[in-house]
């Protein structure tokens, strides 16, 4: 079968064969349909973030799935259901642990679990997967062609429950939200704050000049765009209102401090973004009485469990078809793979003349790699 790998830090993701992998018992073989595209596969293609399973010098990509169960395998699926397979594995030699247990393997710290397609398994750009039946969770068919949204969304389902629970000894109530970043994860989270009616106000910090694809897709949502280059994070209360939600998915590790000056009272901020190494001046006492005194909180979040993805699954049928069609820019097939990734084929020169082989136009928001046509 054909699978998408890479070489972190040293090239560019190309097509493979891979054996046709068999389900052990538990286990069902699953064919993949679509695999989504973010942020955090540039990162490992980089090498930045995450890298192969030991004894290997390749990963196969792919963390944003969606597909049908091609031999249930006795695991109680059905042949032709449609499924999402979330992230998270116990590590090489192990069956589970105490937050696999507990259907808590996003709170599990490092070195407790793998993450497939990120870091130390193989991820789910292949035409197959086989996967313990219980990692793989069932999406109604009419929402598949869309189904490979329901991981980033699920990261943004566990990120805000999070947050409410840190404001759950009070009666909060929310009005106005902020996301930072107008990447694919900022943008799906903004659209989800706008058609879930949780928040009466709405905004969204990037740094794109207008006209803009995706500051038409934040203004059409009814939210208000932020340009970060006008107005700095910490200024917005002043321009703009204080705001309850702070949405950080920009990975700019300023943003972390910044947010607690954006903050109104009682207000949260949940980040992330997961930066590089940074060092840079705060006013540490500042920050620190703004928290205490004006009773804010700041919550991290990473990675997501079985229950964010049911919830994803939900808010997805409630997303409009012209904000998917327009956050999705582009699906392909394995004979353009190369147009799926444009931001690791741009730093690719084409035959000789240094332009490079496909351009990053920046008007790319998502792409995903179809395998088998819906
Ligand atoms: P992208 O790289 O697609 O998006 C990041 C966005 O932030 C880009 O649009 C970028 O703008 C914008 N940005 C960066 N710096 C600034 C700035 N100073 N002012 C305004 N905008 C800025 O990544 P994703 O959307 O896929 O993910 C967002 C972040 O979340 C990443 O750091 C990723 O690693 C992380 N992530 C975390 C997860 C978790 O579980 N915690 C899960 C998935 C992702 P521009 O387009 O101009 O570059
Ligand atoms: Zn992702």
């Amino acid at each position: 079968m054909k699978a998408i790998a890479v070489q972190p830090g040293a090239g560019v993701p190309d097509v493979v064969e891979r054996p046709v992998p068999e389900p052990a018992p538990g286990e069902a073989l699953v064919r993949i349909l679509r695999v989504g595209v973010d942020g955090t596969d540039y990162e490992v293609i980089e090498g930045s973030h995450g890298g192969p399973p030991s004894g290997d010098d390749r990963l196969v990509l792919g963390h944003e799935a969606v597909g049908v169960v091609d031999d249930p395998n006795e695991t109680g699926l059905e042949a032709g259901q449609h499924v999402v397979p979330t992230v998270r594995r116990p590590p090489p030699g192990t069956e589970t642990n105490e937050y696999f247990e507990r259907g808590e393997p996003d709170m599990a710290p490092e070195g407790a679990y793998v993450e497939r397609g990120i870091v130390g398994a193989h991820g789910f750009m292949a035409e197959y997967i086989t996967s313990p039946a219980e990692y793989l969770v069932p999406i109604p068919a009419d929402l598949a062609e869309w189904g490979f949204l329901v991981e980033p969304l699920s990261i943004t389902e566990k990120a805000v429950e999070h947050a409410r629970a840190t404001r759950s000894a009070f009666d909060w109530q929310p009005d106005s939200a902020l996301v930072l970043g107008t990447g694919s994860l900022g943008l799906l989270t903004a659209a989800m704050f706008t058609a879930t009616d949780d928040f009466e106000r709405v905004y969204c910090l990037g740094r794109k000049d207008r006209p803009h694809p995706v500051i038409d897709v934040i203004e059409r949502l009814g939210a208000t765009y932020i340009d970060s280059r006008e107005t700095p994070v910490a200024e917005i209360p002043a321009a703009y209102e204080p705001m309850d939600l702070v949405y950080e998915a920009t990975g700019y590790a300023k943003h972390a401090f910044e947010s607690i000056d954006a903050l109104a009272p009682n207000g949260v901020a949940a980040l992330l973004g997961v930066p590089g190494d940074w060092a840079f001046e705060v006013d540490g006492g500042h920050l620190h009485r703004e928290l205490v005194l004006s009773n804010k909180a700041v919550v991290g979040s990473v990675n997501s469990n079985r229950a964010h993805f049911e919830a994803a699954i939900d808010t997805l049928e409630d997303l409009p078809d012209w904000l998917l069609e327009a956050i999705v820019t582009g699906i392909y097939g394995l004979e353009a793979v190369d147009r799926a990734f444009p931001k690791a084929a741009a730093r690719v020169p084409a035959a000789g003349d240094g332009s490079a082989a496909i351009p990053d136009d920046d008007t790319t928001i998502k792409t995903a790699v179809e395998f088998t046509a819906i």
